[in-house]
């Protein structure tokens, strides 16, 4: 029998797509990189045309009257603030979120049913960010030499919470979610979850192929809320089962591996730097844009500075955030291939990304823009595992 390639093995799957499709996905990919600078210049233009609008500070005044309200100001400030902005970059979110999606041709989603979706986000997501906001402008309040501190840890606590709850309580509301039928592929993910500890009491199938035709699932949730879920792309007649066990063994990494609270305790850490300069330069800046009426960074009419700055610094801080995003990735691929042993069924699944996320990168841009290690560095890494399993086998 001929030598096992890894390297001749990795270049195979890379050809699924010609050399146009993969030129295509690069153009994609770096104009992606782009959109990142461009998309922080909108957010900062957007949060100071209401900032120099001045309806913040009138909204405040209009409540106040004379006597401090801190809680009713800062709802109603945040809301109407968060409206505005909403409005004012819509046409960006069109272009970015939509029309270019449309013109790589990575959605197939008409105007209407996308615009629904923003609108459902917005209903959802500005209720949970106000609240986020106002826990931290009472932190400023009755903390505010230290708020900063305490801030990054509500933070952590808050994205735990969230990335617990989302795929079970927010998900639902884009998705249909019904206990996965009875047959080959349940059965095989329920010994899987048995083999690693995972809970599969629950296992539910949702509509992903109205957005993809890829094999994508999630385990999330904890204790009671604990659930597999996986899109009904994986029970189709003709599924493959090494790819469905490549892909859930990666997403039971996530969850076993408890990446969630790695990610929290990174968040909480960028939160904490952030945290300490704003408060530390919000006067300096507030004056450099102009703010009016604006009493400090306490104040929420204040707030499209702070929007501002923890913009510009979301930004710069991307390198750090996406490489540790890519530590946990590379780790649920081991995870996968350590107790699953699907190298095959991992890279066919994963040369599906290759369209909306380019195979081969530079080094320089996986560190500063990947979220997700390369596809090509990915592949290679489960076609090495096979050949080593190979010489392991060979030997016994
Ligand atoms: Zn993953």
């Amino acid at each position: 029998m001929a030598q096992f390639d890894p390297a001749a093995a990795t270049q195979a799957y890379l050809a699924v797509l010609t050399p146009a499709q993969h030129a295509k996905a690069q153009a994609y990919t770096q104009g992606g990189h782009w959109l990142l600078l461009w998309g922080t210049l909108v957010a900062v233009a957007v949060a100071w045309l209401v900032l120099r609008s001045g309806v913040l500070v009138k909204v405040r005044d209009g409540i106040e009257k004379g006597a401090p309200k801190p809680v009713r100001v800062a709802l109603a400030v945040l809301i109407v603030d968060a409206v505005l902005e909403m409005i004012l970059s819509l046409p960006w979110s069109v272009y970015s979120d939509w029309w270019r999606e449309k013109a790589y041709g990575l959605t197939s989603q008409p105007f209407g049913g996308w615009l629904g979706e923003q609108l459902l986000s917005a209903v959802i997501f500005i209720p949970i960010t106000t609240l986020l906001m106002l826990g931290l402008y009472a932190l400023m309040r009755r903390a505010p030499k230290t708020w900063w501190l305490w801030g990054s840890g509500v933070v952590a606590a808050f994205f735990v919470v969230a990335m617990i709850l989302a795929p079970v309580f927010i998900m639902p509301l884009f998705n249909d979610y019904k206990p996965a039928p009875p047959g080959p592929v349940r059965d095989e993910v329920v010994a899987m979850a048995a083999k690693v500890g995972v809970p599969a009491d629950k296992i539910f199938i949702y509509d992903g192929s109205k957005q993809s035709n890829r094999y994508t699932a999630n385990v999330a949730g904890i204790g009671a809320t604990a659930r597999i879920a996986m899109s009904d792309v994986m029970f189709k007649k003709d599924a493959d089962l090494a790819e469905v066990r490549g892909v859930v063994g990666h997403e039971m990494g996530h969850y076993v591996r408890g990446h969630i609270f790695i990610f929290a305790g990174m968040y909480a850490a960028m939160a904490l730097v952030a945290f300490f300069l704003v408060d530390r330069l919000f006067a300096p800046v507030a004056r450099l844009l102009g703010a009016k009426g604006v009493r400090g960074v306490a104040d929420p009419a204040g707030f499209p500075v702070i929007g501002i700055m923890l913009a510009v610094l979301g930004l710069l801080a991307t390198p750090l955030q996406v490489s540790i995003t890519r530590i946990g990735e590379s780790d649920a691929d081991t995870f996968s291939l350590e107790n699953f042993n699907e190298p095959d069924g991992l890279a066919k699944a994963l040369v599906k990304t290759i369209e909306y996320r380019a195979a081969t990168p530079s080094k320089l841009e996986e560190i500063l823009f990947y979220d997700h290690p390369s596809v090509g560095g990915r592949v290679r890494k489960a076609m090495d595992w096979k050949a080593a399993q190979m010489q392991v086998d060979a030997v016994k």
